[in-house]
C-alpha cells in the first residue's frame, strides 16, 4: 500500500477518511507516541488530517497539528517539536483531485521500506488496539513552523551580493522561498503565490512545459534566475537569466559541485547522467547509485562522507541540514551559488551534457524477463573487463565509456531501456546491446 512516495491517489476512491483513520491508528499501534500532522493546500487536506489525527488519538498517541505548510517544514518540525513521527497530507505534484499521506521519522527522513511495510500490514489486517477512555491522546496546535523554517533557511545561506529572483510557487506551500530571499536582500517577484489546492496558475509539477510563464518573466525582466516548486515544495527546478530551463542533470551537477570536495560522495539514482559523475570527478568527489526514489537518496545520505543527494526530478537533499528534500533550501542554495559565481547561464554551460537514448519493449511478464536479464548480465560480467553491474533497481551496466539500464515498469507491461555515452553513436550501440539482452531473455522465459 505504501510506496516510496507514501500512499497517493484520487480522493473518494483510493484516498478516503477511512484510510487516513487507519493510518493514524496503525502509526500509534506501531509505538509512535507524539506525532506531527500537517498538510499542503489541497481542498481535501483538512478533512484527511482530521481523520488521521482521530486515528492516532484513538490509539493513544498525542497529535501536534501544524496546519498548512511545505513538506520540508513539516518533516523538519518532527525534530523541532520533539515528536517521534510526522505525517504530511499531500499528493505532491499530482492534480488537484488527488491527495495522499507520507510519513516521516524524527530525523526528517521519509519512512524507509520496513517502517512502511509495518504500517501497510497493520492497515490491511486492522491490527491496532483502541486505547481505553482515559488514555486517549491529546491534540495541540503549533502555528509557527513556517516561520521556523524561514529562520532555518535564513541562517543556512548567505549571499555575497543581493540578486533579482522570480519565484513561481505554483499555488503550493513554497512561499517561504520568496520571504527568505527577500530577507537576504534580494529583489523578489512572486508568481502564483497564493496557496490554492485547485492549482489555478499552472499544473503543480514544475517542468519545462508547465513553467512557460516563469521562463518568459525571467527572460524579459532583469532577473538573475527563476525558481519553481511543486505543490508541497519538496522540489525545486530553475531557470537561468536568459529564460532557459536549467536541464535537470546540470542543476544536479551544479548543486552537488558546490558542496562536495575531495573524497566526498554524492547519492544519485541509477538513471542519473554520467555528466554528474564527470562534474563531481572534477572536484575529487564521487557518485553512489541508489534505486529510483527520493526515499533511497535520503537513506544513502545518512552514510558517512555523503554530503549531497539528488533526484533529477528536482528533489535535493543536504544531509547536514535535513534528510527531507527541501525545495526552498535548494532555491536559497542556488541563490548562494549565483551570488558568488554567477551568471547562472555561464555556470550551466561549463557542465557537459551527454546524449541519453531511451526505448521501451512491450513484455507481458516483465518481472520474469528482468530476472532472466539479471542472471544473464551477472554471468557475463566477467567476460567484459570494463563491465560493472549494479542490480539495485533493474540492471545497470557501467561499461566504462557509458552505461545502459534495463528496468521493468511498475505500472505497465513494459521493459524500459536507457543508455548514455559521451558520443551519440556509442549511446545508440549501448541501447542496441541492452535490447539484444532483453530479446534473448524473452526467448528463454
Ligand atoms: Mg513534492
Amino acid at each position: 500500500m505504501f510506496g516510496t512516495s507514501g500512499v497517493r491517489g484520487a480522493v473518494g476512491t483510493a484516498i478516503t477518511a477511512d484510510l487516513a483513520l487507519s493510518v493514524g491508528r496503525a502509526l500509534a499501534a506501531d509505538g509512535y507516541e507524539r506525532v506531527v500532522c500537517g498538510r499542503d493546500a489541497r481542498a481535501s487536506g483538512e478533512m484527511l488530517e482530521d481523520a488521521v489525527s482521530v486515528g492516532l488519538r484513538e490509539c493513544g498517541a498525542d497529535v501536534i497539528r501544524v496546519g498548512v505548510a511545505s513538506t520540508p517544514a513539516i518533516a523538519r518540525a518532527v525534530e523541532w517539536l520533539k515528536a517521534d513521527a510526522g505525517i504530511v497530507i499531500t499528493a505532491s505534484h499530482n492534480p488537484p483531485e488527488d491527495n495522499g499521506i507520507k510519513l516521516w521519522t524524527d530525523t526528517g527522513q521519509a519512512f524507509g521500506t520496513s517502517r512502511r511495510a509495518s504500517i501497510s500490514e497493520r492497515v490491511q489486517n486492522e491490527a491496532y488496539e483502541l486505547a481505553p477512555w482515559d488514555r486517549i491522546g491529546m491534540q495541540s496546535t503549533v502555528e509557527d513552523i513556517v516561520d521556523r523554517h524561514e529562520e532555518a533557511l535564513t541562517e543556512a545561506v548567505s549571499l555575497d551580493t543581493p540578486l533579482s529572483v522570480v519565484v513561481d510557487v505554483g499555488n503550493g506551500t513554497g512561499g517561504v522561498t520568496a520571504s527568505v530571499l527577500h530577507r537576504l536582500g534580494c529583489h523578489v517577484r512572486t508568481l502564483n503565490g497564493q496557496p490554492d489546492g485547485h492549482f489555478p496558475g499552472r499544473p503543480s509539477e514544475p517542468t519545462e512545459e508547465t513553467l512557460e510563464t516563469l521562463l518568459s518573466v525571467v527572460k524579459v525582466t532583469d532577473a538573475d534566475f527563476g525558481v519553481a516548486h511543486d505543490g508541497d515544495a519538496d522540489r525545486m527546478m530553475a531557470v537561468d537569466e536568459t529564460g532557459r530551463f536549467v536541464p535537470k542533470d546540470a542543476l544536479f551537477s551544479l548543486l552537488a559541485q558546490a558542496v562536495a570536495g575531495d573524497g566526498d560522495r554524492v547519492a544519485a539514482p541509477v538513471d542519473t547522467s554520467l555528466a554528474v559523475d564527470d562534474a563531481l570527478a572534477a572536484v575529487g568527489a564521487s557518485v553512489i547509485r541508489t534505486p529510483v526514489g527520493d526515499v533511497y537518496i535520503a537513506e544513502a545520505a545518512t552514510e558517512p562522507d555523503v554530503v549531497f543527494g539528488g533526484e533529477p526530478s528536482g528533489a535535493w537533499i543536504w544531509p547536514a541540514e535535513t534528510l527531507c528534500p527541501d525545495g526552498p533550501l535548494a532555491a536559497c542554495k542556488l541563490a548562494e551559488i549565483v551570488s558568488s559565481r554567477g551568471p547562472l547561464s555561464a555556470l550551466i554551460d561549463t557542465i557537459d551534457r551527454y546524449p541519453i537514448v531511451r526505448d521501451s519493449l512491450e513484455v507481458a511478464d516483465n518481472e520474469a524477463v528482468l530476472e532472466r536479464v539479471r542472471e544473464t548480465v551477472v554471468a557475463r560480467e566477467d567476460d567484459h573487463d570494463t563491465w560493472s553491474v549494479d542490480t539495485l533497481d533493474g540492471v545497470r551496466v557501467d561499461v566504462g565509456d557509458g552505461w545502459f539500464l534495463i528496468r521493468a515498469s511498475g505500472t505497465q507491461p513494459l521493459v524500459r531501456l536507457t543508455a548514455e555515452a559521451r558520443e551519440s553513436k556509442r549511446a545508440e550501440e549501448l541501447l542496441e546491446t541492452a535490447a539484444g539482452i532483453v530479446s534473448e531473455a524473452l526467448e528463454s522465459v
